[in-house]
């Protein structure tokens, strides 16, 4: 049994993994943690049977403790609780699937408790990455991205120890909005943006991938987990999102992962490395694919790309910003407070207004978070 600790086990990342513990019987889940979805943890839990679950917020940790009480499971809340979550148990493995920057210091946690991670969100590496990369051979664990195009690049990777990355072709499927004017995104709504054409996802991400920061936010992992310079990232659209990612080598060579939208497979692949197991689920037919399409990203339509790239390429605290920004501008959208041209707008008044840290601990990446918001709070929106 591989002792398992899912981070974020109510959403789709979470909830998905659990499919994969259900279906292989070979995942004994130690921990799980949420927010405050406390009726679908609850399921979880007594199906799953963990030893601890940490429910983030103190209400819905004391309506938790209730449901529960007949169980043997130590609950707690807060912080603390996530990280006890993170580190606490004897898990071998962490899945860190929370959405957004809350989910950096339990992975850090988890890393120093000498606990190798799948990793879901983004948000570690693109504020964190520096602090990171060099904790995995410090503490002797594996970072398996979850992510299902940094997933591909890994896998294009498996054999190639030693052979030099040419370049990464990170696919992106240009989301709901690919072929609207730039005039056209201006009167948007959440409710557009929330229909993603190929991929079922969590709400944050969906709308990342419709302004396409996400494409950002990935092109930032891939520079940290891979250690390939940013000018030899290129993202590509492919819309149908069949192509998962692409590796050119020194000789030319392209590899590349191809397979039917579904994230149970980076999942499987990550809590199983190097093992491939089974998985049920549609397979690629390519008799019903007549072409495989690729376009280039549209610069001007999709600015908080190249906002997030060059972001990146200035590094520090730079990206801590602009994800910042981004997580306070999408919560400004989803609300209807923000038109989602407002999106980038926003993520260029941050830039401009926060100092960049060239080398931030991990309390000047929450200060550079918290310092973003306050400009922020002074726009008008
Ligand atoms: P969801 O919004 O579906 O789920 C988020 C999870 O995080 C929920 O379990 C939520 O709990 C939990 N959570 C939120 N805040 C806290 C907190 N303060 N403490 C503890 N738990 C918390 O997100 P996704 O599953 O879509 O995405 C998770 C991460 O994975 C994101 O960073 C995303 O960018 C990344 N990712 C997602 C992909 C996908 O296909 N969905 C693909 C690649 C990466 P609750 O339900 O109680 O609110």
């Amino acid at each position: 049994m591989k002792k398992t600790a899912i981070l974020g086990s109510t959403g789709s990342i979470g909830t998905q993994t659990l499919d994969i513990a259900r279906a292989n019987g070979d995942l004994k889940i130690t921990a799980l943690a949420a927010r405050k979805n406390t009726e679908l943890l609850e399921k979880q839990t007594r199906e799953f049977l963990p030893e601890l679950v940490a429910v983030f917020d103190e209400d819905a940790a004391a309506d938790f403790r209730t449901r529960v009480r007949d169980l043997p499971v130590r609950v707690l809340s807060g912080m603390d609780g996530l990280l006890e979550a993170a580190a606490g148990t004897d898990a071998e493995i962490v899945v860190g699937a929370i959405v957004g920057m809350i989910g950096i210091r339990p992975v850090i946690e988890a890393i120093r408790a000498g606990k190798d991670i799948a990793l879901a969100n983004k948000e570690t590496l693109v504020c964190a990455g520096h602090l990171i990369m060099p904790m995995l051979n410090k503490y002797g664990v594996k970072l398996l991205p979850v992510d299902s195009e940094h997933s591909a690049i890994f896998q294009c990777l498996q054999g190639e120890a030693g052979n030099r990355i040419d370049r990464i072709l990170l696919t992106a499927s240009g989301g709901p909005f690919r072929t609207k004017s730039a005039e056209e995104l201006k009167t948007v709504t959440p409710e557009d943006a929330l229909k993603h054409p190929n991929w079922s996802m969590g709400a944050k991400i969906t709308i990342d991938s419709a302004s396409m920061v996400n494409k950002a936010l990935e092109v930032m992992e891939a520079h940290w987990l891979f250690g390939v310079p940013y000018d030899h990232i290129q993202v590509v659209i492919q819309p149908k999102s069949i192509i998962h990612s692409m590796v050119q080598f020194a000789d030319g060579a392209v590899k590349a992962q191809l397979g039917t939208p579904d994230m149970h497979l980076p999942i499987q692949y990550a809590l199983y490395y190097p093992e491939r197991r089974e998985l049920p689920g549609d397979r690629l037919d390519f008799w019903s694919i007549p072409e495989i399409a690729l376009e280039k990203p549209d610069p001007e339509k999709f600015r908080g790309l190249a906002l997030g790239i060059e972001a990146g390429k200035t590094g520090g605290s730079a990206p801590t910003v602009f994800n910042a920004a981004n997580e306070y501008a999408v919560a400004a959208f989803l609300q209807k407070k923000i038109g989602f041209t407002d999106i980038p707008m926003l993520l260029e008044k941050a830039l401009s207004a926060v100092p960049v840290k060239p080398s931030p601990t991990l309390p000047e990446i929450l200060e550079a978070e918290q310092e973003t918001y306050e400009v922020l709070n002074c726009q008008q929106l």
